[in-house]
């Protein structure tokens, strides 16, 4: 896949303590983008030939949820079946549905509405209350956080799972995190009709370049060990993604330890600003694959998410 993370807004009420993206509502710095801007943006992606936007923000008081559903249904109106985009993550959903004072299930239906299919696991970090107390304990509990996915998904919106590891987490944090997740897909895949739960996992690393916490990037070693306890530990959901965002090519060795998707992304304001490198050297990164063994094949989200 090719794609590009839009980072609408940078300002966040949420302080999570490893975050080096988000200036405080009075802070200078602070931004908001306009839909002319969101339009500059995608028209990129589609001219170097990608099809899938992520929306990731902040907690911005100031922005109501008639922001999102505009911008939404703008995205639709303007380019139809072209490109797909993940609307938010389900820490921005939970913090949007509580601050326009809405169900959790009532928020999911207004953005369905305005023609999202999409919102993605981000926001999970390491679900373990004691992780989110240590470092994030404005952004929701864990328990809050599966409840909001379980919404989404009894709207009949798709979602995704997601992790970050290399902070101070511990290894039995990362074993509760897959536990957790699991236990989650067993059940929403028992319990919801018609739901294909979570379609896929991914995995990257934490970033500590400017974060207030700092600390020591963990080896790509070590990721894709993580990698593949996680293919063979989430058995029950069918793709596990590989991270060029947070490991560049090197990203692509992941494709020996159990992933069997990735996407070149061209811009993430969240992790660059706390030290991630992105190329645009598209062949370079896919000639490492193919060092490797593999062929790679370019995915059409867009066309995907039609069926
Ligand atoms: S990680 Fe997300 S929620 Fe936390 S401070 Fe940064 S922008 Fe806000």
């Amino acid at each position: 896949m090719l794609m590009r993370i839009i980072n609408y807004t940078n300002v966040c009420v949420a302080q999570c303590d490893y975050c080096a993206f988000y200036k405080l509502p009075s802070q200078e710095g602070g931004y908001v983008l306009t839909q002319a801007q969101v339009f500059a943006k995608l028209d990129e992606l589609l001219a170097l030939g990608g099809d899938l936007a992520a929306f990731n923000g902040g907690f911005n008081p100031h922005l109501p949820l008639s922001y999102y559903c505009e911008l939404f249904s703008a995205i639709r109106a303007r380019y139809g079946d072209k490109l797909e985009f993940y609307a938010l993550t389900i820490a921005e959903f939970l913090y949007l549905a509580d601050h326009a004072r809405l169900t959790l299930a009532q928020a999911a239906q207004q953005l369905k509405d305005a023609g999202v299919r999409w919102i993605t696991g981000g926001g999970s970090e390491i679900l373990t209350e004691d992780f989110r107390k240590r470092h994030a304990k404005f952004k929701y509990t864990v328990a809050e956080y599966f409840d909001a996915q379980r919404a989404i998904l009894e709207a009949g919106l798709r979602t995704t799972a997601t992790m970050v590891i290399g902070f101070d987490e511990t290894i039995d944090e990362r074993l509760e995190h897959l536990e957790r997740t699991r236990a989650f897909q067993d059940k929403v895949l028992a319990e919801i009709p018609g739901t294909r739960g979570l379609e896929s996992f991914l995995c990257w690393t934490y970033k500590p370049y400017f974060t207030q916490i700092g600390g020591i990037e963990i080896s790509t070693a070590e990721y894709l060990r993580h990698l593949a306890l996680s293919r063979i530990y989430l058995d029950n959901i069918p793709r596990m993604r590989t991270s060029v965002l947070t490991q560049n090519e090197r990203a692509l060795e992941g494709l020996l330890y159990g992933a069997d998707d990735f996407d070149l992304p061209i811009e993430d304001e969240v992790t660059q600003k706390a030290g991630a490198t992105i190329s645009l050297d598209f062949e370079k990164i896919l000639n490492y694959a193919r060092t490797l063994g593999f062929e790679p094949t370019y995915r059409s989200v867009a066309a995907a998410s039609k069926l």
